[in-house]
């Protein structure tokens, strides 16, 4: 039984066959890094995700080395061109257009997924998704987080809701796909506060979903609070029972692209139970199974 609406299944529908994500660097910086937000970025964040090809290299040969770094897996595939890491829009349309153009173009690659902030997509860099979805799928990345100012401003993530409920209308308009992150076990948040995010985005149309548990990344200002004994992480019961309560607030249609967190493991703290990404999965997918659970089952009647 599916519980809940899985990434990989949903793209292979999709697109006829196994479709991996392939991820590059563009090069850009944050506003909340460079000091036009702020110098010492969202408190959780440590700069960079795990897989992101050399930022130094073009993009054909980007491409190259991540597939080279997926094997096997690769032969017969297709891919997204996955910008991951920074603020992939915060730069100048010349400079961005022609690097998305490239990762797109290939015919093994059959979507461009792009992640940024949503107070980072300004009318010129709008009109240059809209002309990327003329060529093929764009999907925009925004990492909400939550929905609650108090923990926004904590975790200094530098907008309020507001700009990310405009930015999804806006990308909706130019049907360009939204992906929105949310971190589960943020400090002060109950389960509640999160299902409330969980259900906002649903409701303002959000076509996927990450769900992130909350990483405890070395170097981060979180890394220093845990230090310090400020912060308590959730245990992997706890997690799943989140879990639960945030899918049943999601429309069925929204596609699931992550139900644990994604941290670089060579500077992960806490939880360290989460690095055993199979035995998690496998605890997630057996509680599932145990409690029925069914993404929407709470919107029913
Ligand atoms: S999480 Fe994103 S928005 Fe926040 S500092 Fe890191 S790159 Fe910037």
């Amino acid at each position: 039984m599916e519980h809940y609406t899985a990434l990989s299944p949903y793209l292979k529908r999709r697109f006829g066959c196994k479709v991996y994500k392939l991820s590059l660097s563009a090069g850009c910086t944050c506003p909340n890094r460079d000091g036009t937000l702020g110098t010492r970025g969202c408190i959780f964040c440590s700069g960079s995700g795990e897989f992101a090809a050399s930022g130094s290299a073009s993009i054909p040969e980007q491409l190259e080395q991540a597939k080279y770094i997926l094997g096997k897996k690769a032969q017969g595939a297709k891919f997204i061109a996955y910008f991951q890491d920074f603020t992939n829009t915060y730069g100048a349309v010349s400079r961005l257009e022609p690097l998305f153009l490239a990762a797109m173009e290939p015919d093994d690659v059959v979507a461009l997924s792009i992640a940024t902030r949503p107070d980072c997509l300004p009318e010129d860099i709008l009109r240059m998704l809209a002309r990327l979805r003329a060529k093929k799928p764009v999907f925009v990345e925004l990492g909400l987080q939550t929905i609650h100012d108090n923990t926004a401003q904590y975790i200094r993530r530098g907008y309020p809701l507001s700009v990310f409920d405009d930015a999804v209308q806006k990308l909706h308009v130019l049907e360009i796909e939204v992906i929105a992150h949310q971190i589960l076990g943020l400090p002060g948040e109950t389960a509640e506060m999160m299902a409330e995010t969980t259900r906002h985005l649903g409701s303002v149309h959000v076509d996927g979903v990450k769900l992130h548990l909350l990483h405890i990344l070395r170097g981060t200002d979180l890394a220093r609070e845990y230090a310090d004994g400020r912060i308590q992480m959730l245990e992997l019961d706890a997690y799943i029972d989140i879990l639960e309560q945030c899918l049943a607030v999601l429309p069925p249609d929204v596609v699931i692209h992550r139900l644990t967190g994604d941290g670089a493991k060579r500077d992960l703290i806490a939880p360290l139970w989460s690095a055993d990404k199979k035995r998690v999965l496998s605890a997630i997918q057996k509680r599932f199974e145990q409690d029925g659970v069914m993404q929407g089952s709470a919107l029913r009647g």
